[in-house]
């Protein structure tokens, strides 16, 4: 076959896969020769928006993509440094011809995208590859995006879906080009702190998402919403680090037969097209009447959720879940963030930043729409006075105290019906357990009232 290039880069972001690889895949139909490149940012210099565990699943997924790419003959490259400059670096040293990748989905990495393309000597081609349908691809009848999830999906779930298209045979890439070595924790200069992470890698993903498959899936919808059982597919890194092909996986979860896993698929991308064409929702409440709310400073309070020492139960099983495992259960994270800004009255930007740092899953769109929806600000957000109380959430989605009991040793031999309800005054649940820091009565009341004080004063 002629090639259109001898030798090209492709450039791995959030694709850390040879399966059903868009920009891979073309850049092996293309060229003869094609040089595998990940640059490590700095991230040491910003600590704000990632965190150890991810960082750790960071290394085993490209140590995992290092190793499919030697058995395929060639050599995954690492550098370090601005994105760009070292891509421009490497055309140069290596002759490259082109360069290929698949586009990100946030704002920051479509800023580098856009100067890469800009300041390149050689063709830059890049592909929409982390979802079903691109941002552009599911507009209302008039043009507009949609603002509201119910018919974004009525638009979305009909849709005809591209199919998966398989991994490359063989990939062959050019010796004596220099690379770092894969990093490691310290390379941050980290230490592993026994942390109970998934194993990151496409090998493990695809395992991961053979066990989702083979029944669970299935009976989603029963168990998707009971955080003391795996009743969800726990695939949520493996889309975000892409580990795992979207179109694969849509492929194969639709022949299990769930329809409300395909509906929370269309979730995903409904918050990808919200952040594309609302970025400032980085910055801003979507619903601009609820811009400027008085929020609290963030003291003792803040301490005390961060480290699940609330008093909460179930506030702290979902935090300590978080710190040790890197996910907390969907369920779990409504009852958090609500807590964090309708009872302790803090900004949803603090509890955004916390998860962004220790989600193995952290994805800038769904985790900003996680919290505007919590808060109440967001596009499709619960309403401002639907406040879920944790004590009636906890009866009804952990009745029996298994989910608290996994991550709270020191309420083991409690009696689960005293996680439903807040104890007496100056009384707690367990010796070693803390009182609870606030009264959710009291809280809601407080909240009702500085959310409608605010809308009035917009009026
Ligand atoms: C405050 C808050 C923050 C969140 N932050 C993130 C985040 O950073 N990254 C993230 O992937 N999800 C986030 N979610 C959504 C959801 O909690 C996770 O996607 C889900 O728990 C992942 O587990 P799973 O893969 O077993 O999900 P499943 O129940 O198996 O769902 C299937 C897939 O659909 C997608 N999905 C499901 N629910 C949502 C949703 N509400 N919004 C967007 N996508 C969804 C995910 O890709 C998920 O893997 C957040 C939710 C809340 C309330």
């Amino acid at each position: 076959m002629l090639r259109q290039y001898s030798r090209a880069i492709h450039w791995f972001r959030r694709d850390l896969r040879l399966t059903d690889n868009t920009a891979l895949r073309e850049a092996t139909i293309h060229s003869g020769e094609v040089i595998p490149l990940y640059i490590l940012s700095h991230w040491e210099k910003n600590h704000a928006w990632t965190g150890g565990k991810r960082q750790k699943f960071l290394c085993e997924c490209l140590d995992s993509l290092a190793g499919n790419i030697d058995h395929l003959g060639g050599e995954l490259i690492i550098r370090k440094g601005d994105a760009v400059s070292e891509i421009l670096k490497l055309v140069r040293e290596s002759k490259a011809e082109a360069v290929y990748f698949n586009e990100d989905v946030d704002p920051f990495g479509q800023e580098i995208e856009a100067r890469l393309k800009k300041e390149s000597p050689v063709p830059v081609h890049s592909y929409q590859d982390a979802a079903l349908h691109g941002p552009e691809d599911v507009l209302k009848g008039d043009g507009t995006p949609y603002r509201v999830y119910t018919p974004f999906s009525k638009r979305w779930i009909p849709l005809e879906k591209p199919k998966p298209k398989g991994r490359p045979k063989q990939l062959k890439s050019p010796v004596g080009i220099k690379s770092l070595p894969l990093p490691t924790l310290k390379t941050w200069g980290l230490q592993d702190e026994d942390w109970e992470t998934v194993p990151g890698g496409e090998k493990a993903a695809r395992q991961r998402m053979k066990e989702a498959l083979s029944g669970r899936l299935a009976r989603y919808e029963d168990t998707r919403d009971i955080p003391s059982v795996l009743g969800t597919s726990r695939l949520s890194q493996d889309l975000r680090w892409g580990t795992l092909s979207i179109r694969e996986l849509y492929q194969k979860s639709r022949q299990c037969g769930s329809a409300q896993y395909l509906k929370e698929l269309a979730w995903r991308e409904f918050y990808f097209q919200i952040l594309h064409h609302f970025p400032d929702v980085l910055q801003w409440e979507f619903n601009s009447v609820w811009r400027g709310l008085p929020w609290d400073e963030p003291e003792e309070q803040f301490e005390a959720w961060k480290t699940g020492q609330t008093g909460i139960p179930i506030i702290d099983a979902g935090i300590r879940e978080l710190l040790t495992t890197g996910f907390m259960h969907n369920r779990v994270r409504m009852i958090v963030a609500m807590f964090l800004t309708k009872d302790l009255h803090l900004d949803w930007r603090l509890g955004e930043q916390f998860f962004a740092q220790h989600l193995l899953d952290g994805e800038i769109a769904s985790n900003n729409g996680g919290w505007q929806w919590s808060a109440g600000t967001g596009a499709d957000a619960a309403p401002y006075f639907r406040i879920q109380n944790p004590w009636s959430q906890t009866k009804r989605f952990d009745p029996n105290g298994e989910y608290i009991r996994r991550w709270l040793p020191e309420l083991r031999n409690v009696d689960p019906k005293l996680f439903q309800m807040s104890p007496e005054k100056d009384q707690s649940i367990a010796p070693n357990y803390p009182h609870p820091i606030i009264d959710h009565a009291e809280e809601r009341l407080q909240t009702l009232a500085i959310f409608k004080k605010h809308r009035e004063q917009q009026r």
